[in-house]
């Protein structure tokens, strides 16, 4: 049977344009997708460099601690082992027993358990001792979080100040109405006291809101639920562009 009435070819051509256009949009979010994880990779070398950063301000401050008497000044000090051995029994807590530090109780939580050994520093010249100080590691992942998290509580600061109220029947309330009063909280995250927007917007600076929004989903709160809920609520793309200069992602 031949095409009388040209359906057959009608309906070719269409399912011939379909595939073109699904093609098209494949070739378009796999390009999308390739851009994202670029940025994400800006991301995580700049994540780098803050652990980096923290790990060489901790280790001087630990330098610091351990070698330097916090009393007289001095730099005739002692490592030591304080030991602090003993048992313990019950559920009670272990503050007051005049442990220097923090002594810890290994063991399960409520029966009974050793005292553990203290490191101490003991300074040569005047006698004093303080506990030694631990070096505190960071990681990529920690810092990439605590970026997102630091990104929500501006969003958190914006979203109050957009919907801020007056109490009228407050003697001290300063503003006249909710607009003054919106302006005035507004004017202050812009003018910067919230030192802590520079920053955000230094760490996120050139990345996509596109990226901002991937990343979140699938890496930054990755293991905190009811954080991701939390950056959720307060996310607001009109914020991150026109009050924190980010901007959407360029597909060509
Ligand atoms: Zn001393």
């Amino acid at each position: 049977m031949w095409d009388l009435f040209g359906f057959k070819k009608r309906a070719a051509e269409k399912a011939r344009r379909k595939e073109i256009e699904e093609r098209e949009q494949m070739r378009l979010s796999e390009y999308r997708f390739s851009l994202i994880k670029k940025e994400f990779q800006i991301l995580k070398e700049r994540a780098d460099k803050i652990v980096e950063e923290k790990d060489n301000r901790n280790r001087k401050e630990v330098e610091e601690t351990n070698s330097i008497c916090p009393k007289c000044k001095s730099k005739n000090v002692n490592d030591r082992i304080q030991r602090l051995q003993g048992e313990f029994k019950g559920s009670g807590s272990l503050s007051g027993m005049g442990i220097l530090g923090s002594g810890y109780v290994s063991g399960s939580s409520h029966s009974s358990g050793k005292i553990d050994t203290n490191e101490i520093n003991k300074c040569n010249d005047c006698g004093n001792e303080w506990k030694k100080a631990e070096r505190k590691w960071n990681y990529q992942s920690k810092v990439l979080k605590d970026q997102f998290s630091h990104l929500r509580y501006i969003l958190d600061k914006y979203k109050e100040a957009f919907t801020a109220e007056i109490d009228k029947n407050d003697l001290n309330e300063k503003f006249a109405s909710d607009d003054e009063k919106r302006e005035y909280l507004l004017n202050e995250i812009e003018t910067g006291w919230l030192s802590w927007k520079k920053d955000v917007q230094e760490f996120f600076k050139g990345v996509s809101i596109e990226t901002i929004k991937e990343v979140a989903e699938k890496e930054a709160f990755k293991y905190d639920g009811w954080e991701a809920e939390w950056f959720w609520k307060l996310w607001n793309e009109r914020v991150l562009e026109e009050r924190l200069g980010f901007k959407h992602l360029e597909i060509k």
